[in-house]
């Protein structure tokens, strides 16, 4: 099943169900059978399916403990839960295929009550093994990963907020719920694939987007880099994939002005010097 047909086929006893698992996910790894029984008080029957079809559909997990039966949510469950609010809320109306799958996320065509093509981004933090090790150290309480994932999702979405008011190359926030961003879709190509026409221009337009995250929303990218810039028709380039954004960091600052800066250089000779593009980001 499609990610868009398992979200269609979802009941309000399901809903619940994943709604519960969710909000206890830190205080319990996996909820014993009694526990989520004694919350819900469905009838056994209903219980009984609602768990079946849950479990078939990967949107819960099912786990031994202490010789009694325990549940918890996955990612496709909290995927399934994002795609029900912003259906709710009128920002999606329809999942469509998937785009690309990044290292922290799965990024999907999705449809508006229009019928507009946009983007829909699920955070997955923990996909990669190396990153989880990373990212074990950076939280020392505990938390689950699903509570990792919706914090870095949430920071994108903040990210993209202030972007957006602002007026930044960035694209559109339409929504955002649980672990989901939903954006404008922006038809093009990496900058790593790009022929520009005119490599100046869009490095300026670049600068100008860094300067704007910098100086109006306080923050430094920490991940720019050729791929993470979508190039259109119009040969605007749009920065995206910002969900490490760190507040002020000079060291994050020099190291993304440098990858860039660098690419340009090496692909289209445009040379620029580095402590003056630092200081006209940093409105200096
Ligand atoms: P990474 O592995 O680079 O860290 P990620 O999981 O953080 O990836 P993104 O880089 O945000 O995810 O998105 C993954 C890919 O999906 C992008 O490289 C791009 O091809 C596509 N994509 C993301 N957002 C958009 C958008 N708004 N419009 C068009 N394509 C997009
Ligand atoms: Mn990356
Ligand atoms: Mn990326
Ligand atoms: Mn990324």
């Amino acid at each position: 099943l499609t990610l868009a047909e398992k979200a269609s086929l979802v009941s309000p006893s399901e809903y619940i169900i994943l709604k519960t698992l969710l909000e206890s996910r830190d205080k319990y790894d996996y909820m014993s059978e009694d526990i989520l029984r004694s919350k819900l008080n469905f009838i056994d029957s209903e219980f009984t399916i609602s768990i079946t079809k849950l479990l078939n559909m990967k949107a819960i997990s099912e786990e031994r403990i202490q010789g009694k039966k325990a549940y918890r949510i996955t990612f496709s469950g909290l995927d399934i839960l994002a795609i029900k609010m912003l259906y709710v809320n009128k920002i999606l109306k329809n999942l469509g295929l998937i785009i690309g799958e990044g290292k922290e996320s799965n990024v999907y065509y999705g449809y508006d009550f229009d019928d507009n093509v946009i983007v829909v981004k699920f955070h997955r933090v923990g996909k990669s093994s190396y990153k989880n090790i990373r990212k074990l150290r950076e939280y020392t309480e505990k938390k689950s990963w699903i509570s990792i994932t919706m914090d870095n999702a949430k920071k994108e979405y903040q990210a993209l907020k202030c972007l957006n008011e602002n007026y930044a190359l960035v694209p559109k926030l339409f929504g955002y719920s649980f672990n989901a961003i939903v954006m404008e879709y922006i038809e093009g190509t990496s900058l790593a694939k790009s022929k520009l026409s005119n490599p100046k221009k869009v490095l300026d337009n670049i600068l100008g987007t860094v300067r704007i995250a910098y100086t109006n929303c306080k923050i430094v990218h920490g991940d720019l880099s050729q791929y993470n810039v979508i190039i259109d028709q119009n040969e605007i380039p749009y920065i995206i994939d910002w969900p490490q954004w760190k507040k002020e960091d000079q060291n994050l600052l020099n190291r993304d002005l440098n990858i860039i800066l660098t690419f340009f250089k090496n692909k289209y000779n445009v040379i620029e010097d580095i402590d003056e593009i630092s200081k006209f980001v940093k409105g200096e």
